[in-house]
């Protein structure tokens, strides 16, 4: 069986705390930032890239650099290796050559949080953990109970009382307890810290929980993989609680250290935001290294409702070293882009990936992005639990 090349638990700050050992359970640093996975990336040059085509097409194929030990199993439901589409005709419409779109609704569960719940239900089951929780808006929430069921472990999901109702149902449907509170999800991670504190509850909140940005890292392996290792120019992103934006960073040096991708020249990071709840937006405006947390926020795309990112510094950070930007979009502008990747390319988004379209147009209109740059779109998530933001 091949051999992962994880070795410890490290803060991403980081504040001089000693490294952390991964057999055990650990959520934050004691300094209150999240942990990052570290492999011995010396060691894992061995691993060459050619040995990709001979493996299963899931993100598992990436096991080197997963945090798996030697022996263990993973949770998986064949997330990942989704497709990356060159969108010929979207792209002329908006004067752009290489538009490719890498589609996360077909993950199981219909987001790109598979990944990351795959991850994280991995280690959890690997822990002897028996009860997960999460607080979610909706997606998360879905696929931690998917991987719960597939791991044989309880799962407690923590929703926004005013979630749409899809995403309530298919906890059900995977066999979770729902918790309906009142408020935003930062709400909900409160009610579900308070309920399983003393019950034990294993909680893979976003970056509180060290690998569901393990999982959500692959999405960068697999670009490389399938742009022939190089980078695109850019990658533009909705951010919500910055889980793909931390992890893609976190696996562009991986990569590089691998020596699979020459060092040097990585995509530009454009985190998309909602005007609605844009947080990281006014940060990076304002030059702040952190983000103040955002007054009633208020957006149709449920995964970008969230006020306060606990990994928002490294979210900053990765915009900036990138020479990316941070721009918000309103949530007219989202459900256009839905329509844009139905209508023109067969591709069914979310408002999420909605907003990524619409961030691209503006970019593009402000002559950011040029015609011949590789633009990759990420769609992270499907329509079908949104349909009430389509008109009928
Ligand atoms: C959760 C979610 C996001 C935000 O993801 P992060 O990586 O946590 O920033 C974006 N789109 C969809 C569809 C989501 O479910």
């Amino acid at each position: 069986m091949t051999h992962s090349f994880f070795t410890h638990l490290e803060c991403s700050r980081p504040c001089g705390a000693p490294i952390l050992n991964p057999r055990e359970r650990h959520h934050l640093c004691r300094c209150g930032a999240p942990l990052l996975a570290r492999y011995d990336l010396d060691a894992a040059r061995i691993w060459s890239r050619h040995s990709l085509k001979d493996r299963a097409p899931n993100m598992w194929r990436y096991r080197e650099l997963m945090p798996v030990f030697d022996g263990e199993v993973p949770v998986t439901l064949g997330e990942g290796l989704t497709p990356l589409v060159h969108a010929t005709r979207l792209g002329a419409k908006l004067g752009l050559e290489r538009l490719y779109v890498k589609d996360e609704s077909l993950n199981p569960t219909n987001s790109f949080k598979a990944r990351g719940q795959s991850a994280a239900i991995t280690r959890a089951r690997a822990l002897g953990v028996t009860t997960v929780s999460v607080p979610s808006a909706g997606n998360a929430g879905n696929a931690m109970a998917a991987y719960a069921a597939c791991a044989g472990l309880a799962a407690k999901v923590f929703l926004p009382r005013d979630v749409k109702t899809p995403f309530v149902r298919e906890c059900v449907l995977y066999g979770a307890d729902v918790t309906l509170v009142d408020g935003f999800i930062t709400d909900a991670a409160r009610a579900a810290a308070e309920a399983g504190a003393s019950l034990g509850w294993y909680d893979v909140s976003t970056l509180k929980e060290p690998y569901r940005i393990e999982g959500k890292k692959t999405m960068a392996y697999e670009l490389a993989e399938q742009m022939e290792w190089e980078w695109p120019d850019w990658i533009v992103y909705p951010t919500g609680g910055g889980t793909g934006m931390v992890g893609m960073w976190k696996a562009f040096d991986e990569i590089e250290r691998l020596g699979w991708v020459a060092p040097g020249r990585r995509p530009r990071m454009v985190s998309v935001q909602a005007e609605g709840c844009a947080p990281i937006v006014r940060a990076f405006e304002n030059g702040a290294e952190s983000a103040t947390p955002w007054e009633n926020p208020a957006t149709v795309a449920d995964g970008l409702r969230v006020p306060r990112a606990i990994g928002d510094f490294l979210i900053l950070r990765a915009v900036r070293e990138s020479g990316g930007t941070a721009i918000a979009v309103p949530d007219a502008a989202m459900v256009e882009g839905m329509l844009e990747l139905g209508g023109l390319e067969g591709i069914s988004a979310a408002p999420e990936g909605g907003a990524a379209l619409a961030a691209i147009r503006k970019l593009v209109s402000d002559g950011v992005i040029r015609s011949r740059d590789r633009v990759v779109l990420f769609n992270t998530g499907g329509a079908l639990k949104y349909l009430d933001a389509l008109p009928s």
